[in-house]
């Protein structure tokens, strides 16, 4: 079988990327420092435990494996973060990055997915968000990931590196098997601290701005089901080995939601109530991301139908309640 890099494998969404390559026939490889990862959200394929920023142990990867593809998750991931420690986004995204296609294309690993995100475009109002928006981040997270784009279009001019970019909305749900699902330590995403608060494990959940410009005064984003999104990567690899050209993909659904109506869906599928308190809003969040494009399905065949907040919901609170949640 075919190897494939999976750089932070053991995270949220590298974690389920590895189990849709295993179904895909191809071998992941999960390279992860386990700063923000666990070790037994590894269960596809090998681990390699190591930082982006350590281009020796890179260099041993790369020759033990020979992969023939990097998914490039690892990163962190955090916007509010990203505004308190720049530094700290700036080293493990960007230099790590850096060293990681260094070292790929020293091994002549030349095809690379990327997680990029809708955090690079900023805080446009009424501008449609497709890839041709000008990439204006407001933190540095955004930031971050827009620099290593960059990065991509000049290593793909200098060294013949070719590129699928994918630009991600929200992120929500979990496998539906849930053998794997989102755990983050500490949490810091909407749908699973709504259902810490559900289930008693936190005491309400705070709504980050209540005043904002939009229907009910909460921000709106635009959610992709983790299982839809990981497929994305497998058309991606696809399209690299097809010989297809670099190309950039919003992967969202062009629907939005607020903060409450996640909230209501939650109450809905949990039957339980969700306590909240509404309180001031967080910097460094837009008010309203959500991508205009579809040019993930037009030209990859893309679909999301896994993607209606009921499903995220549902499976996210599968996950959450099965013995695998909280460690
Ligand atoms: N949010 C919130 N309370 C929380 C966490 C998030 O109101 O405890 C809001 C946040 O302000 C944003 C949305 O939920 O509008 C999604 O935030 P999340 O951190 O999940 O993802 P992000 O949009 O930062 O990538």
């Amino acid at each position: 079988m075919t190897n494939v890099l999976v750089t932070g494998g053991a995270g949220y969404i590298g974690s389920h990327a590895c189990k849709a390559l295993r179904a895909g026939g191809y071998t992941p490889v999960t390279y992860d420092n386990l700063s923000t990862g666990w070790e037994d959200a590894v269960k596809f394929g090998p681990f390699e435990k190591g930082d982006l920023r350590d281009r020796s142990r890179l260099d041993q990867v790369f020759a033990s494996y020979q992969p023939a593809a990097v998914l490039h998750f690892g990163a962190l991931s955090q916007v509010g973060e990203s505004i308190r420690e720049p530094g700290l986004y700036w080293s493990n995204n960007v230099t790590g990055s850096l060293t990681l296609l260094q070292a790929a294309v020293a091994a002549g690993c030349l095809d690379i997915v990327f997680s990029s995100t809708c955090a690079t475009y900023g805080d446009q109002d009424n501008v449609v968000l497709d890839e041709t928006c000008p990439q204006q981040p407001i933190n540095p997270y955004g930031a971050s990931k827009r620099a290593i784009e960059d990065m991509l279009y000049d290593f793909r001019v200098a060294h013949g590196l070719n590129y699928v970019i994918f630009r991600y909305f929200n992120v929500a749900g979990a496998d539906p098997e849930a053998e794997v699902g989102e755990f983050h330590q500490p949490e810091t995403h909407l749908v699973p601290l709504i259902l810490d608060a559900v289930d008693g494990r936190r005491n309400a959940l705070t709504i980050f701005g209540t005043d904002y410009d939009t229907p009910d005064g909460t921000c709106i984003r635009d959610y992709v089901h983790v299982m839809d999104l990981v497929e994305a990567h497998i058309l991606g690899l696809r399209w690299l080995e097809d010989g297809k050209p670099s190309e950039v993909f919003n992967l969202g659904t062009g629907r939005g939601f607020t903060v409450r109506e996640v909230i209501d869906h939650s109450r809905r599928i949990t039957n339980k109530t969700v306590p909240v308190i509404e309180g001031a809003r967080r910097p460094g969040d837009c008010t309203k991301l959500v991508s205009g494009s579809t040019k993930a399905e037009a030209e990859l065949g893309w679909t999301h139908e896994r993607s209606t907040l009921d499903r995220m919901i549902a499976d996210a609170w599968r996950w959450h309640q099965s013995g695998h949640y909280a460690k």
